[in-house]
């Protein structure tokens, strides 16, 4: 627990968030249909040494390298060819001396035989010999061999690994059709404010149009989770406290608007009549200061300004780092990348809270990574300057950094 009437620190108001997160249990989903993305909750170990069988890595003969260790062009070695062994058949012979049974890629390699001769390396029909052009200095060229890839017992994958592609494929591989993951936790994302029209309403004088909803859904489904997107709220308690009792049946709750000083903000008053037990308030962080976290019937509430640049950037420090927990990432993953960038141009911070700039960052030709904020205007009401921003400078007070220095970013995409 910390101090809630003073002004915390970003890592302080982190550390202080994500004590109060707990793991999503575990469900079982099949690999094939629902792996992709989820994070294991469970290791997964190799069930048997691939490749099952040493095999041939090319199409060509498989020989004894003794036989033909002194193969020229000029002088060839000649082999009696005893057996076609494609992929898939299990060869019936093995090579002896002066023999050769011709192989394709993958196919088992047959007993005796230490050597694969790539069949650009031979002339003849090779239906009943085959000359032998040359060979490597050491048998075992072109072999593939048994356990090579994956020793059986082998610790492949360990829990809080996210599945890609390759991870896939390696679990298909051992042959596991159902898999332990993290559920992924369910995010009520509402919006509160009598100004708003949502996207497809008309936008009537006086009114904005509600672009939080969706854009705090995406990003929470970016994070792995699963939005709910509620009704938004008008400006009034009942309205706002049945909201919110309706956003408990989530695992995880993100308002936005309603929770600063102003005379229509009822949303941490509704929190509090619903004794919601306060963690922090308000965040040095420019944008993003009000910010409003408390835990509710066992269940994190962020209260996150109105703000469109505001909540996303609250989002991104705060509340994507619980979702990474919950969602069963290991703890060096909770946090966005970050690394030093050149600055392209002269930036400042003259506020007393740290200022999340959102950039748009690139590699020079020397590697090096430079980060522009010119794009847009910076002000909190500023969407479009999250447009193309693949990263966040952060700067803390009072900084001053001239063209060419370095800043500390926080990557959110990718770098070209
Ligand atoms: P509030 O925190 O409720 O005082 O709102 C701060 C600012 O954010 C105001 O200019 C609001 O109009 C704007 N705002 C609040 N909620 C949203 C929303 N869902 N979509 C876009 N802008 C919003
Ligand atoms: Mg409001």
């Amino acid at each position: 627990m910390i101090e809630t009437n003073i002004m915390h620190t970003v890592e302080q108001a982190r550390t202080a968030v994500l004590e109060h997160i707990g793991v999503a249990p575990a469900e079982r989903v099949a690999l094939i249909l629902d792996g992709l993305g989820r994070v294991l909750a469970e290791d997964v170990s190799a069930s048997y040494d691939n490749p099952p069988h040493d095999n041939s890595a090319m199409d060509g003969f498989a020989v004894r390298w003794e036989d033909v260790k002194d193969a020229t062009p000029e002088a060839p070695v000649s082999l009696i060819v005893i057996e076609d062994i494609p992929a898939g058949k299990v060869p019936e012979h093995a090579v002896g001396d002066g023999q050769a049974s011709r192989i394709m890629t993958g196919a088992p390699l047959p007993a005796a035989a230490d050597t694969v001769i790539i069949v650009e390396d031979t002339v003849g029909d090779g239906t009943s010999t085959v000359q032998i052009l040359e060979a490597e200095d050491e048998p075992g060229a072109n072999v593939r061999c048994r356990g090579e890839d994956m020793k059986c017992g082998e610790m492949l994958l360990t829990a809080g690994t996210e599945l890609g592609p390759g991870e896939i494929g390696v679990i298909a591989a051992v042959q596991k059709t159902w898999l332990a993951v993290r559920r992924r936790p369910t995010v009520a994302v509402l919006s509160t404010g009598d100004e708003l029209v949502e996207v497809d309403e008309p936008l009537e004088p006086g009114k904005i149009v509600n672009s939080n909803t969706p854009a705090i859904g995406a990003m929470a489904r970016a994070c792995g989770a699963k939005p709910v997107l509620l009704p938004t709220a008008r400006d009034d308690e009942a309205t706002i406290r049945a909201a919110i009792e309706s956003a408990l049946a989530c695992d995880l709750i993100v308002s936005s608007g309603g929770v600063s000083v102003g005379d229509y903000d009822f949303v941490k008053k509704v929190l509090d009549d619903l004794r919601a037990e306060e963690v922090l308030w308000r965040v040095a962080m420019k944008p993003g200061r009000p910010l409003y976290f408390c835990m509710l019937q066992g269940k994190p509430y962020f209260g996150l300004p109105g703000n469109p640049v505001s909540s996303l950037m609250s989002f991104l420090q705060f509340v994507r780092p619980a979702l990474r927990k919950a969602s069963g990432y290991t703890e060096g993953e909770w946090l966005l990348p970050e690394a030093p960038a050149v600055m392209e141009h002269e930036v400042g911070n003259p506020g007393s809270r740290r200022s999340f700039l959102r950039a748009r960052l690139r590699r020079d030709a020397e590697g090096r990574l430079q980060a522009s904020t010119a794009h847009r205007a910076q002000g909190s009401h500023i969407l479009t300057s999250m447009l193309g921003a693949n990263g966040v400078v952060m700067l803390d007070p009072e900084a001053h950094v001239a063209t060419g220095e370095e800043v500390r970013v926080q990557l959110l995409g990718d770098v070209y």
